[in-house]
This record gives structure tokens, C-alpha cells and sequence, in this order.
């Protein structure tokens, strides 16, 4: 046992608990009696392999319907809090330059997550918060005014506060294991029901994975028992196992929250800019016009489809992709019309948490105050980022909630114990 209580006890060092404890450290008068703890020796994992390593820091625009979870007032106000625009001066002010791309997405101009780290790193040593890696906290049990932290090799510590940011179950090979939830749980927490989320579907259809690397815009939209839940609209990519890019990754949470009683399904429409009338007057014009032409011409041309897609396409709706359009009977027309914007999906599955992005699902934030993410179950316990239940879409979303959610309980934390505090 270390002899002084810390102030703070931070759990997992990802982009959470990095900003929860620079933001402690910033406002505290005795830094270094804050403590940020991660079971790896190497941290930062996430931030290092986030955006194809870029890091994709935030968004141009963040509102609560680009997450889903808990209750949209609550990530509302955490936004407001601390909104990507201060995020965006919070990285300037560490030395982080970032760059807007036309897709609204916000990278360092180095394209180098590392860059992200480091400069994250950097500050929390300038401000005096101790990071002590390859400590593992296995259990936190409160003791009067005190929590009580116990680790691998018999390691425990005493600590004023704790905040809880050791993520979720996404990715577990960069450390995330699920420790977390158990934890909150003996402290008195709900974990709402968890499902990998931003995660790759698999099929079994050996025509689709032949057309691997393939990519076209589609909308997905997402059905349970029949009935439309959700529908996303982005670049869609065909894999060597199954459906892939940020349109399936994005309706993924949808598809692994249900289990298989309720006939979850995915419908594509693969022209996802057109209406289908549009399509049909196109169709009839070229029929007209150009009766020679064939159904995979007509596609590659009027639809922009990748010729192997759309001959894959025909011969899913039973069409020889050499017909010509001009002898086009009303039946296959239809069949035609109905494989390009309501195809259903041969899903069998999704990759699952070992290639999820986030977590869909954690700690309830019924049980959370949106003002300054402390438990209202057990004053003193704070929490933030992925552990919470909350997960973003694709884009920059869930690091910004582990920004903003992160910067509130570090910042609330130290104003618990010495009063007021800025951000
Ligand atoms: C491949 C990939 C790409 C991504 N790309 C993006 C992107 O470009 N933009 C975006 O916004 N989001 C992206 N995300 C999501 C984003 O990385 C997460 O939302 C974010 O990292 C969550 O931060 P966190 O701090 O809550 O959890 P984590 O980053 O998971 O950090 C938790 C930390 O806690 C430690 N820990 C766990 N349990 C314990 C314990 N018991 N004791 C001590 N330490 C513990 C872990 O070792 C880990 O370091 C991506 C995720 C993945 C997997």
C-alpha cells in the first residue's frame, strides 16, 4: 500500500483517462497527487491505429443524433460542456495542428495519430500527473472517505476520487477487457446490455467475397422483426469475409443488439442518390434509345457501378447481365429494380468485438449526472468515455465523447475537492 492517499486515481489511460487526468492536473494545486493507472506498458493503442492511423480527432459538426445509447439530453449537455470547438483549441494549445477534410472530419495536419499521443503525453508530464503503466486495477471497494484500489502483484493504493475510463470491450488487444464493467459493477452500477458496435458483417456468400476491394455508396437500412430501425447512408466495401466500410461499420450496432429471434436484416439500396422512379424514367429512355445495350452496360453506365459488381448484381436477381435492354420484360424489370434499391443482405453475422471500433452499451447513465459525470450512486466515482453507454458513428464521434466526457470528470473531480475550476 502506497503511504499517502492519492487525490485522484485515474483507471485506464486512453484518450478518456488521458484527458480526465490532464484536465485534473491542470486545475489541481498538488498535480502530482493525481495518478493515472493502465494495465499496458505501452499506452495509447487506440489513438495510435484510430482512422487507418491518422486518428480522426473529431468532427466538424457533433450533435446527439450522431450517437446512440443513453438518452440524447445527456450527451447533449456534455457537449455543450465541452464541444469540438474547444476540443479543437484544447489541441491547438497542446501543439496539435489538425486539418478539416471535405468529408467534415478532423485529422492532425501530420496524418499521424502518434502526433495525438505524444502531444497528450507531452502535457500531462508539463502539468505533473503521475502515469504509472503495466498496473492492472482489478477491484475498488469504497472504505469510509476513501476508495481502495487493488491491482496485479498485490498492488493497492488509497485515493480521494476515482475516475473510471478503462473503455469498453472493443478491440481487447489494446487492453480494453471488460475489467471495467465488473468494477462498476461492485460498485453499484447497471450495465446496460453490450454489443460489439462499428464492427465488419461476414457472409457466407461466395459471389460477394470475390468482388473484395470493391466500393460504391450505398444505404443500409436496418430491420428488426420486420420492422425499419435505422437507416445509414456512406461509402459500402465488399471483403474477403463479408460487408465492410463506414455505411455497414455504422448500422453494425444495430444488427449485433438483436439476437437472432428477431429476424434481424439489412436491405441495400445501392443507388442511394437517386430515386427510384429517376432510375425506371433512365431505364426507359435507353430502352428506347438504345435497345442494344445491355442491363450490365446500362448499370455501369447510368449507375456508375463497377462492372464486376453489377454483373454479380443480375445474376443474384437471376438476370444474364448480357440481356438486352430492349427485350426487357416487365418481370425482370421489376426483378431489376429490386436488386439495385432493396437488395437484402446475406449477413451471417458480425466480426465482433476482436474488429469493433467501440462498444455499444455500459454503465447506465441514469445513474450518472450529466453536469459532472459522478455517479449519483457513490459520490467521489467518476466516469467517462467508452465504459459509458453511448457509442458514436463513424467520423471522429466516439473520440469526441472521450474528450468532452473526460474533460468534465477530470475537471469535476478536482473541483470536489478544491473548489472552483476552469476548462
Ligand atoms: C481500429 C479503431 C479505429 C478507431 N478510429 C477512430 C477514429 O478515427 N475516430 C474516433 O473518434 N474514434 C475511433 N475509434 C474509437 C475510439 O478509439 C474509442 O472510442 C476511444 O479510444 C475510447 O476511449 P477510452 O479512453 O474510453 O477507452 P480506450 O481507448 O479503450 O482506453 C481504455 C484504457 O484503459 C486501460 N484499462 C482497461 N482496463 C483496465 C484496468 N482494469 N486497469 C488499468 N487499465 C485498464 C486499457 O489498457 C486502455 O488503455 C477507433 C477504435 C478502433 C478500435
Amino acid at each position: 500500500m502506497s503511504d499517502e492517499p492519492a487525490d485522484i486515481a485515474i483507471i485506464g489511460a486512453g484518450a478518456a483517462g488521458l484527458t480526465a487526468a490532464i484536465q485534473a492536473a491542470r486545475n489541481s494545486p498538488f498535480p502530482s497527487r493525481i495518478f493515472l493507472f493502465d494495465s499496458r506498458q505501452k499506452i495509447g493503442a487506440k489513438i495510435l491505429i484510430s482512422g487507418g492511423t491518422r486518428c480522426n480527432v473529431t468532427h466538424r459538426q457533433v450533435v446527439p443524433a450522431d450517437y446512440e445509447g443513453g438518452p440524447r439530453h445527456f450527451v447533449k449537455h456534455v457537449l455543450e460542456a465541452f464541444s469540438p470547438e474547444k476540443t479543437r483549441i484544447f489541441f491547438e494549445e497542446i501543439g496539435v495542428a489538425l486539418v478539416l477534410e471535405e468529408t467534415g472530419k478532423y485529422f492532425p495536419t501530420t496524418h499521424s495519430g502518434r502526433t495525438v499521443l505524444e502531444a497528450l503525453l507531452n502535457e500531462l508530464r508539463r502539468r505533473g500527473a503521475q502515469l504509472k503503466t503495466g498496473t492492472k486495477i482489478t477491484a475498488i471497494k469504497k472504505d469510509g472517505e476513501f476508495f481502495l484500489l487493488s491491482g496485479d502483484a498485490g498492488f493497492q493504493m488509497a485515493a480521494r476520487r476515482v475516475i473510471l475510463t478503462p473503455g469498453g470491450l472493443s478491440y481487447p488487444e489494446t487492453g480494453s477487457d471488460g475489467t471495467g464493467y465488473r468494477i462498476a459493477q461492485s460498485l453499484g452500477h447497471t450495465i446496460r446490455k453490450t454489443s460489439p458496435a462499428l464492427t465488419p458483417f461476414t457472409t457466407d456468400d461466395a459471389a460477394w467475397k470475390l468482388l473484395s476491394g470493391v466500393a460504391l455508396p450505398a444505404r443500409l437500412t436496418f430491420y428488426r422483426n420486420g420492422k425499419k430501425v435505422s437507416e445509414r447512408t456512406g461509402s459500402f466495401l465488399f471483403t474477403h469475409f463479408g460487408f465492410s466500410g463506414p455505411v455497414a461499420l455504422d448500422i453494425s450496432r444495430f444488427f449485433t443488439a438483436c439476437d437472432s429471434s428477431q429476424a434481424p436484416a439489412i436491405e441495400a439500396n445501392f443507388i442511394p442518390h437517386e430515386s427510384a422512379e429517376n432510375l425506371k424514367d433512365r431505364f426507359s429512355k435507353a430502352s428506347r434509345e438504345h435497345p442494344e445495350k445491355s442491363l450490365r452496360g446500362f448499370l455501369t453506365e447510368a449507375a456508375a457501378f463497377p462492372a464486376r459488381f453489377a454483373e454479380t448484381l443480375l445474376e443474384k436477381a437471376g438476370l444474364d447481365p448480357r440481356l438486352r435492354i430492349g427485350r426487357c420484360r416487365s418481370g425482370e424489370c421489376r426483378r431489376l429494380f429490386r436488386a439495385v434499391f432493396h437488395y437484402p443482405l446475406e449477413v451471417t453475422g458480425a466480426v465482433g468485438y476482436k474488429k469493433a471500433e467501440v462498444t455499444a452499451g455500459g454503465v447506465d447513465l441514469a445513474e450518472i449526472k450529466d453536469s459532472t459525470m459522478e455517479s449519483r450512486r457513490l459520490p467521489g466515482l467518476y466516469f467517462a468515455g467508452e465504459i459509458l453507454d453511448v457509442d458514436g458513428r463513424i467520423g471522429g464521434f466516439n473520440f469526441q465523447w472521450a474528450w468532452s466526457s473526460g474533460t468534465i470528470a477530470g475537471a469535476s473531480a478536482v473541483k470536489s475537492l478544491y473548489g472552483v475550476v476552469k476548462t
